[in-house]
């Protein structure tokens, strides 16, 4: 397959560039092709020049399809100015990169070799123990990196820009890897016709051929919205928007993976729908809080209960719950997590945009409150692209009250039509439900659980 995609007619200069190394030739191809790497000018890739850390934040979200619009960052050194801004906010509120002890985020240091293994394997959700050998074993393990002659991973060694091409390109398209073996586990349904495989994650990359509707392939990774997958002799991409898997339509359970499962299973997310019953909270634009909040709150539960985890729910269905009793039954239900599902109001129209809330006072879970917050508000912020109002410390009952990890996450202003027509759309509430869904997997995964195999 890797001949016919990346055969020898391919062997030319990438893209115009005059100095990129024949051993990065064809990797440095691909990721131009799919506009994930440029060059430092049009005719030079700057080859041999380290490889920065707002590069590879760049690079690493252009791959993923991250936000990158440029914006204020939490980094006193990354201004919304910096042309990596908005990659770097991505990449640290997805927990692929993170800034130093000083709060700083240090845009300009240079990366070495382990600190490219850490990133890669955050972002491609690689299992490691959180350590640096543990991310090169990943990467040495998958054939994305091999070793040094001398024995060593060259974990303090700067990374170049041609190898890091290189093992990015081979992160994404296992075509590329030392070891081409792959196990494509997933059985993935297309959910319409004339379907592009595609050479990469992205509708920059070239059609393999197209499927019909209704047609089963097997999903390996992915990579942002799109999975890899074999289709009789094709292997290719496919957007995860056009896949629905068994477990969508309950025909069945994602196949147990591994004896992590039984952790998973000791874990009880607690989803609590706001307001209800003679409570309709907000109101605007023909909506009621109430309505759409238990909507998503249902679409949450119906995807977690398709997992190992216990989820339990303060109300499934349009009842009155005070606030106190909230809280309780969480505790009474022996809850690991929390997570209260709201729509903002505002008496401005104007206001729009998505934002998430953890109790911040000292409290034993305030770390993984914000946490949880933080993994729950970067996935909605993906699925509706709103304004990003922030994570945020709130005095509320729900959280204040509870004695385990617990946010409360607020959609959108159903008083802005722009957000409320999300909500009135059965589309984008199925979107942010899987936001909501993915976004406490985020959680359990930053929490070393393995979580790979339940991702939407
Ligand atoms: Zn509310």
């Amino acid at each position: 397959m890797i001949v016919s995609l990346f055969g020898m007619n391919r062997q030319v200069q990438a893209a115009g560039f005059v100095d990129v190394p024949a051993r990065a030739l064809n990797e440095v191809n691909y990721l131009v092709e799919g506009k994930i790497v440029n060059g430092s000018s049009p005719t030079t890739f700057t080859p041999d020049k380290v490889i920065t850390k707002a590069e590879a934040a760049v690079f690493i979200g252009r791959a993923l399809q991250l936000n990158g619009t440029q914006r204020a960052t939490g980094f006193p050194d990354v201004g919304m100015s910096n042309f990596a801004s908005g990659y770097i906010q991505s990449a640290v509120d997805k927990g692929i990169v993170s800034g130093d002890k000083a709060g700083n985020f240090l845009p300009y240091k240079e990366v070495t070799r382990g600190e490219m293994a850490v990133m890669l394997a955050n972002a491609f959700g690689y299992s490691y123990n959180n350590t640096v050998s543990g991310a090169e074993k990943a990467l040495m393990t998958l054939g994305i990196a091999s070793g040094l002659s001398n024995g060593t991973f060259g974990t303090d060694l700067p990374i170049k820009r041609a190898d890091f091409a290189v093992f990015m390109a081979r992160a994404i398209n296992p075509a590329f890897r030392l070891k081409t073996s792959v196990n494509f586990t997933k059985p993935l349904w297309s959910t319409t016709g004339n379907l592009n495989i595609r050479t990469g994650p992205s509708t920059e990359y070239s059609s393999v051929g197209t499927i019909a509707a209704n047609t089963q392939v097997t999903g390996a990774h992915s990579v942002g919205g799109w999975t890899y997958v074999k289709m009789g002799s094709k292997t290719g991409f496919i957007s995860n928007y056009y896949l629905r898997s068994a477990s969508s339509d309950g025909a069945a359970k994602p196949p147990a993976t591994d004896s992590s499962d039984s952790k998973l299973s000791s874990q009880t997310i607690i989803l609590d729908p706001g307001h209800g019953g003679k409570d309709s909270g907000a109101v605007g634009n023909n909506l009621r809080e109430k309505d759409v909040v238990l909507k998503a709150g249902l679409q949450v539960n119906n995807l977690l209960k398709k997992t190992p985890f216990n989820v339990k729910m303060t109300r499934s269905t349009d009842t009155f719950i005070e606030l106190k009793d909230r809280s309780a039954f969480a505790k009474d239900n022996g809850g690991d997590i929390f997570v209260s599902i709201h729509a903002n109001s505002a008496s401005s129209a104007a206001a729009t945009g998505t934002e998430t809330y953890y109790y911040a006072a000292a409290n034993p879970h305030a770390a993984d409150s914000k946490l949880l917050s933080s993994k729950i508000q970067a996935r909605m912020l993906d699925a509706w692209n709103l304004r990003d109002r922030g994570v945020k410390p709130g005095n509320f009952s729900v959280l204040r009250e509870n004695n385990m990890p617990a946010a409360l996450v607020e959609m959108g202003f159903i008083s802005n039509a722009g957000d409320a027509s999300k909500m009135a759309s059965d589309y984008w509430m199925n979107i942010m439900s899987i936001a909501i869904y993915n976004g406490i997997l985020d959680y359990y995964k930053a929490k070393g659980y393995n979580v790979n195999s339940l991702y939407k």
